[in-house]
């Protein structure tokens, strides 16, 4: 089998977004490991990890049966991983990653930029946009749900934000609901509307909470579950 020659590790790195090749890489070396031949009998592949700090930054040392050092970003959770040899010394690794610092941070704002890219952007005409979408869609909502849970919000106040779909606070009986919810489907809306209509009832999201909850929209597990897929706007 052809496996890529990395011998000259120190340079790969280098070259622009290698996670696909990195990918392939560790494709490659599982389908290697997992070949019944008498190398890896002989050689059982093994993998021990653990954390060192360099510079207040934790890197996760990988120890594997290779010759030369790897270092990525994980694009998952943005967490620095170094594959190392066996008997390479923590010194060795901690100044390899010292010394690709700045790699490091050019992987992480990169990570960072395409993250936040895929998010939509609020404008001014959107948010207009979103609010008259609101505007349209809450009388009849609340004509319906006042009659069925028995509490009445007393102001609704729209708002953009990027932490939460919606709040309550039931001392004043104001209800805050995220401004997106006017760009979504009209089933997410409600159910954001019913749950903060019910801390008008209860506070928390206890049993009781719940059990409300089970009663006015039996199917608002999912309908919570499809509005946690959504990505939040940037503000
Ligand atoms: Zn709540």
């Amino acid at each position: 089998m052809a496996v890529p020659d990395w011998s000259d590790g120190y340079d790969w790195y280098d070259a622009y977004d290698r996670y696909d090749l990195l990918l392939i890489w560790s494709a490659l070396c599982a389908i290697i490991r997992s070949m019944p031949s008498r190398r890896s009998a002989a050689a059982p592949s093994r993998s021990v990890e653990r954390a060192i700090v360099v510079d207040g930054r934790t890197i996760r040392v990988r120890r594997k049966a290779i010759k030369n050092l790897y270092l990525r970003v994980q694009p998952a959770d943005m967490s620095i991983v170094v594959s190392a040899p066996w008997h390479m010394s923590l010194g060795t690794v901690a100044a390899f990653a010292r010394e690709h610092r700045d790699w490091i941070e050019q992987q992480e704002q990169k990570l960072r930029d395409r993250g936040s890219a895929d998010r939509p952007q609020w404008t001014d005409r959107l948010k207009a946009q979103a609010a008259a979408a609101l505007e349209a869609q809450l009388p009849d909502l609340l004509a319906h749900w006042e009659s069925t849970i028995g509490r009445s919000p007393s102001h609704i106040t729209l708002r953009a934000m990027t932490s939460r779909w919606g709040s309550c606070t039931p001392r004043t009986a104001r209800i805050r609901l995220n401004l997106q919810l006017g760009m979504m489907d009209r089933r997410l809306l409600e159910y954001v509307l019913v749950h903060e209509m019910t801390h008008l009832w209860v506070p928390g999201h206890g049993p009781e909470f719940r059990r409300h909850m089970d009663r006015y929209l039996p199917q608002w597990r999912t309908l919570r579950m499809e509005l946690n897929r959504q990505p939040v706007w940037r503000g």
